[in-house]
């Protein structure tokens, strides 16, 4: 009998009724085998186990809680919406539903006796649960209550929470001699104090229940921090490996020659910064070596990045090579396009735009002269590096919001550019500041540089904060902005968690800021629109056409229109403060002043009043970042996997900042091992390791 492969070869379809049309549902969530599905985390636990007083109930708090109905009446607000006021004895609370049906509403009348799941909030008349789970249940008699906490897992439609729980029931059941290899030594793990990776998936998926649920809802259980250290430990790695290999990779030297960067920096209009010319010269010394430049440029949004790129494509062109800028949106990409030749096309540099969008004769015409090397640079999106894209020398890659670009893309990168063995040189643009402890994790394979300085002449965003029933003063202000001819942003940020519900905040919001406003030309986007439409009304909203852009977050990445000065953003409260900070900077950016209005909605937690407090009192991205970290108190689950900062599945680098000093000593002594342990460890957690510097 040949004996079972290894869980990390061992297919879904191995498990107990998982047949093909389940095995398709789990492909997309990312689970093909066993060890796949012990990797698959809860993304928090829920203690059903007990009903909670209404009393003792805190804003946050999932809890289960019975009582009766003493009011229900349908009111209209903003949204319709049916409210149930339940007591226990102890206290009370507000039912909140936005859907309904006719025969809920009868049950859920005066006098029901209910029992409920949900999450507490801080409502407009104290706490309250939307949408909560329930039951009728029938005074007197006990109903039964769960016996073990229940983790709720990441989960997509077709699998229940229900089905997912059963499958890492069988995974766990077939831990026992199915060699799942801890790659971290017991050495290390003693260093750091953490528990073996079997006891850790077992507490992590079946936590008993006595476990601290709130360490285990915050992420910061031993058992979650086990995983996110043997995470952090292979990204860590995997960068390292990376640095490596770069250093090794031979590049196009492109000392200075000629004199394109001189002109190009005598016809600009302004004076590079002190900040953006220290930038400069170290990209520069860089660009001169043999091996690739791997260098990350950090800069507050408006610092003036994008300049200091077009310098460092000029260099490649006094070479004879060529440069490629690569934007993650195509409405990005031709902003940049539109940069990049008004600054080297007077210089007879051909700039050329290359995207999705292009039609196949202009695409077929543009590769040509790509590959030709009569056009020197091309800006584009991902397009730029797909098959049948060929340069004739690329000498530098610049990869702008590098946020959206985790280290897959980086290899990919590298890979692509590869020709007659050089790689090009690197160069990444951020506009999300870190303090340096975090860089050094989520960028260990790049030097940083950092543009801590904006153009003069701007006039500082005033950012006000206001609670929500000041609305009209707000619409009054746009009025005025508008009539004066400025535009304005309206932003609907994550209300809900579902995507349906937000997009419908935000056309509900469009659709009352024009009965409001109704001389004010408006439009609207959102993430479910598909991307030329997208694009289509914030070109609109960029030549003026429209007046108001109301939007979900999209708006966040990088899209200029100094005519805006007017930024308008609801629930302020429930957003990161390096997104609002982002968001904030899309203002700004002419010579009037501008003001960004941070909606909430009351009652405030003394928290959350200090976090908006930092957006108010500075604009200073470094300052928002470091005080972000500070205010980021225990289970806030406002982490830089939400941001985007680094690909991770389990850890959270601001959460788990206390574990990178050891993933740091750890990746020294595993760098240090045996290579095979290494090429297992990148494969389990950061994918296709072996090619990793070529481990
Ligand atoms: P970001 O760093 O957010 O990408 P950009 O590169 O888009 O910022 O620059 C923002 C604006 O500032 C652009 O209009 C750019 O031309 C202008 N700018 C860049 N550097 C300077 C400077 N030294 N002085 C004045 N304006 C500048
Ligand atoms: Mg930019």
């Amino acid at each position: 009998m040949t004996p079972a492969p290894p869980l990390d070869a061992r297919p879904v379809t191995s498990l107990r009724g998982v047949g093909p049309a389940l095995a398709a549902t789990l492909e997309r969530l990312g689970l093909r085998t066993v060890q796949d599905l012990l990797f698959h985390l809860p993304l928090r636990y829920e203690d059903r186990t007990r009903v909670v007083p209404i009393g003792t109930l805190r804003p946050g708090d999932r809890a289960v809680i019975e009582g009766e109905i003493q009011l229900a009446e349908v009111v209209f607000r903003r949204r319709r919406a049916l409210l149930c006021r339940i007591a226990d004895g102890s206290g009370s609370l507000t039912l909140r539903f936005f859907h309904f049906s006719a025969a809920q509403q009868e049950m859920l009348a005066r006098g029901a006796r209910l029992r409920c799941f949900g999450e507490v909030r801080p409502g407009p008349g104290g706490l309250e649960i939307v949408h909560p789970e329930y039951r009728r249940v029938t005074p007197g008699t006990a109903s039964p209550s769960d016996e073990s906490l229940t983790p709720v897992y990441p989960t997509t439609e077709g699998v229940q929470q229900g089905r997912m729980r059963m499958l890492t029931g069988l995974a766990l059941a077939q831990l026992p001699g199915g060699g799942l290899r801890d790659w971290v030594t017991p050495d290390v793990l003693g260093m750091v104090g953490l528990p073996s990776l079997e006891a850790a998936l077992h507490h992590v998926h079946r936590p008993p229940p006595d476990a601290d649920i709130e360490s285990l809802n915050a992420g910061r259980h031993p058992a979650q921090q086990r995983l996110a250290f043997e995470e952090l430990l292979a990204h860590q790695i995997s960068l390292r490996l990376l640095r490596q290999a770069a250093d090794r990779d031979d590049a196009w030297p492109l000392p200075p020659h000629g004199d394109l960067v001189a002109r190009c920096l005598a016809r600009l209009p302004f004076r590079l910064t002190a900040a953006q010319r220290r930038a400069w010269d170290e990209i520069e010394r860089d660009l001169a070596r043999e091996h690739p430049m791997m260098r990350l440029v950090q800069g507050d949004v408006g610092s003036g990045k994008t300049v200091v790129a077009a310098l460092a494509a000029l260099r490649a062109v006094e070479q004879g090579a060529q440069a490629a800028v690569m934007a993650p949106t195509e409405l990005l990409a031709e902003q940049h396009a539109r940069n990049f030749a008004g600054w080297l096309e007077p210089l007879g540099v051909r700039v050329g735009l290359l995207t999705g969008r292009l039609t196949s004769r202009a695409r077929s015409a543009l590769t040509q002269d790509l590959a030709s090397g009569a056009l020197q640079v091309a800006v584009g999106t991902h397009a730029l590096f797909q098959e049948g894209v060929g340069f004739a020398r690329l000498a530098l890659a610049v990869v702008d919001e590098q946020h959206r670009f985790g280290v897959h893309q980086r290899m990919q990168l590298r890979e692509k550019g590869r020709a007659e063995g050089r790689y090009p040189h690197q160069l990444v643009m951020t506009a999300t500041p870190i303090p340096r402890t975090l860089a050094m994790t989520a960028y260990a394979d790049l030097d940083v540089s950092i543009i801590d300085e904006l153009p003069p002449g701007r006039t500082p965003v005033r950012t006000v904060v206001l609670p929500d029933a000041r609305r009209d003063e707000v619409v009054a202000r746009i009025d005025a902005a508008c009539r004066a001819g400025r535009q304005a942003y309206w932003v609907c940020p994550l209300i809900d968690e579902s995507d349906v519900v937000r997009h419908q905040a935000a056309e509900e919001t469009a659709a009352a800021l024009a009965v409001a406003l109704p001389h004010v030309r408006i439009g609207l986007v959102h993430g479910r629109m598909p991307g030329n439409r997208k694009d289509a009304v914030m070109n609109a909203f960029k030549e003026t056409k429209l007046d108001l852009l109301v939007a979900t977050t999209v708006i966040e990445v990088g899209v200029d229109v100094p005519n805006a000065s007017l930024m308008v953003i609801e629930n302020a409260e429930r957003m990161g403060l390096a997104q609002l900070h982002q968001l904030r900077g899309r203002v700004g950016r002419g010579t009037v002043e501008s003001t960004c209005v941070l909606l909430y909605a009351p009652p405030l937690t003394p928290v959350a009043r200090e976090r908006l407090a930092v957006l108010r009192d500075t604009n200073d991205g470094f300052v928002v970042a470091r005080r972000d970290l500070e205010l980021r108190g225990p289970g806030e689950l406002l982490g830089t996997r939400q941001t985007g900062l680094m690909q991770l599945r389990v850890a959270d680098l601001v959460r788990d900042a206390d574990l990178l000093p050891g993933v740091q000593r750890a990746a020294d002594l595993m760098l240090g091992g045996p290579q095979a342990n290494i090429a297992a460890l990148l494969r389990r957690w950061v994918g296709e390791g072996e090619r990793f510097g070529k481990v």
